[in-house]
């Protein structure tokens, strides 16, 4: 039974900030598919679910599914029973809090203006509001998913057709927004005005793509034509191909943290190739925190690409010092500290002939909560190792991100609790040290941050937010505190 307001959370015990993948394919033979192999090539960016919506000219068809691409959506009798040319599909990725399939997207509904179906990589921060609006004015929610908002205003909208609907419903959301749209006129592909989260679109003979990542038109065989440009919608509507601007444009604030650790490495993120990107970030951290050792390890895989960069500049060798067993799913994707910390122990460890006696550099990525820094200096300890200096290819990760890469509360976050020197005992490291915000910065192929202000979503980092946060900032303080007090615990 309730006993507050049904509209008071968006989120009964689930997350609103996740990252996702998502993919869409027009004009296609075997729409759903293709749509599968893309959604494999992004499992990365969500292992929770994964859901496809087709389009056959009359109806439309949704499979959804907990679990990984494969396993789902390799099946004959599930990729027949989506038929159509026109498909599009999620994966997701939400660490705690309930697993409802009815979150899992695509969304869909059959509005006055015919079937509609979204798929979305982001997060509205002003979703909570939208939804007591909308909640109030009668519009009843399916899910607790922010992505449904879009659904209720492009449904409410008084504008006429479905496109000014759609832009009309766009305008009301703060936040962050890839979104990849169907509807019985065609396929509809979008970013945010600031395009923080990335979206691409390539094509394969007649087909158009759209995708998180470029790795997903790689898999299928598709050339790249070029990003999504923040603020720009792309319709096809009958293999015609059409962009347009309706929020004018404004400087882009692509997320920094897809460069760092999110994309994959064999990707092309908003023009750079992520690898050359983490190699030029390692090489930097080398300039800036320069140590004296005998090996450069990386933590596999994603601290891989820095740690060479690191070791082509200092000269020190790179040696694969910590191996990784591919069976387990990434550490910090498995929910409840106690399973995180078993998730360390499963997946690394020492390769104890070459660390033992040895002066190491770990390099990783990121330090966020600090479980596996902990683990794996100790790790490297335990191997023998002489001295631990631990290296970090972004700068201290220091704030929450609103806008869908799915990092804890401030709370929880090792750099917003600890100094260096803090953090360094905390890890047990002999020395420890990341790059700059500038030299992150230079890495990406700009002039120092502080000379050009942000150009890109730099908020974990620097708390720099490029939005308003409604519904961060419509919490009073005393639920601020009392929200973090009860997700420490
Ligand atoms: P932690 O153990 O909490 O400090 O997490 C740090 C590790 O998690 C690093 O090795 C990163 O590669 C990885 N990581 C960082 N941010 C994320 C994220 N948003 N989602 C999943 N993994 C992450």
């Amino acid at each position: 039974m309730l006993t507050t307001h049904p509209f008071e959370s968006l989120d009964d015990g689930d997350k609103l900030r996740e990252e996702c993948g998502i993919f869409g394919i027009a004009g296609a033979e075997t729409a759903s598919a293709m749509v599968a192999l893309g959604l494999h090539a992004l499992q990365h960016r969500g292992q929770e679910a994964a859901g496809i919506t087709s389009f056959d000219g009359d109806h439309f068809h949704t499979h959804r599914a907990m679990g990984h691409v494969a396993g789902n959506f390799d099946r004959d009798d599930v990729i027949r029973s989506l038929p159509g040319h026109n498909a599009c599909g999620h994966v997701r990725y939400s660490t705690t809090g309930e697993t409802a399939l009815r979150n899992v997207q695509p969304l869909y509904a059959d509005l006055a203006s015919g079937g509609f179906a979204v798929a979305h990589n982001g997060n509205i921060s002003n979703a909570m509001k939208l939804k007591r609006d909308l909640v109030r004015r009668g519009s009843i929610f399916q899910s607790t998913s922010d992505t449904e908002v879009i659904i209720h205003l492009v449904a409410t909208s008084t504008y006429r057709t479905l496109l000014d609907k759609f832009i009309d419903a766009l305008r009301h959301l703060e936040g962050a927004y890839s979104l990849i749209c169907m509807t019985p006129e065609g396929m509809i592909a979008c970013r945010d005005p600031l395009g923080i989260r990335p979206l691409v679109m390539g094509k394969l003979g007649n087909s158009i793509i759209f995708a998180s990542e470029t790795v997903a038109l790689d898999v299928v065989g598709a050339d790249y034509i070029r990003s999504i440009e923040p603020g720009e919608l792309v319709l096809v509507r009958e293999g015609e191909v059409e962009s347009v601007h309706p929020f004018g444009k404004r400087a882009a604030r692509p997320c920094i943290f897809e460069h760092v650790y999110f994309s994959r490495p064999d990707s092309i993120v908003d023009g750079s190739s992520v690898y050359s990107v983490r190699k030029a970030i390692g090489a930097q951290l080398a300039i800036e925190a320069p140590v004296d050792a005998d090996l450069v390890i990386p933590v596999p895989d994603s601290g891989v690409p820095a740690a060479i960069g690191y070791a082509q500049e200092s000269g020190i060798p790179f040696e694969l010092g910590i191996i990784r067993s591919h069976y387990v799913g990434r550490t910090f994707i498995q929910p409840g500290d106690k399973v995180r910390h078993l998730g360390v122990k499963l997946k690394h460890n020492a390769n104890r002939a070459l660390i033992d006696g040895k002066r190491i550099v770990l390099i990783d990525d990121s330090i966020v909560r600090g479980t596996t820094s902990l683990k794996i200096v100790q790790m490297m300890r335990d191997a023998g190792a002489k001295e631990v200096h631990m290296r970090i290819a972004s700068p201290p990760t220091r704030h929450s991100c609103f806008y869908g890469v799915d990092t804890p509360e401030r709370a929880k976050l090792l750099a917003a609790k600890l100094d260096i020197p803090g953090m360094t005992d905390f890890i047990h490291a002999d020395s420890l040290a990341f790059v700059s915000i500038d030299g992150l910065y230079r890495a990406l192929g700009e002039t120092q941050r502080a000379d050009i202000g942000p150009q890109y979503c730099d908020a974990c980092f620097t708390g720099d937010y490029p939005t308003t946060l409604t519904d961060q900032d419509d919490l009073a303080p005393e639920d601020q505190f009392s929200l973090l007090a009860e997700r420490v615990n």
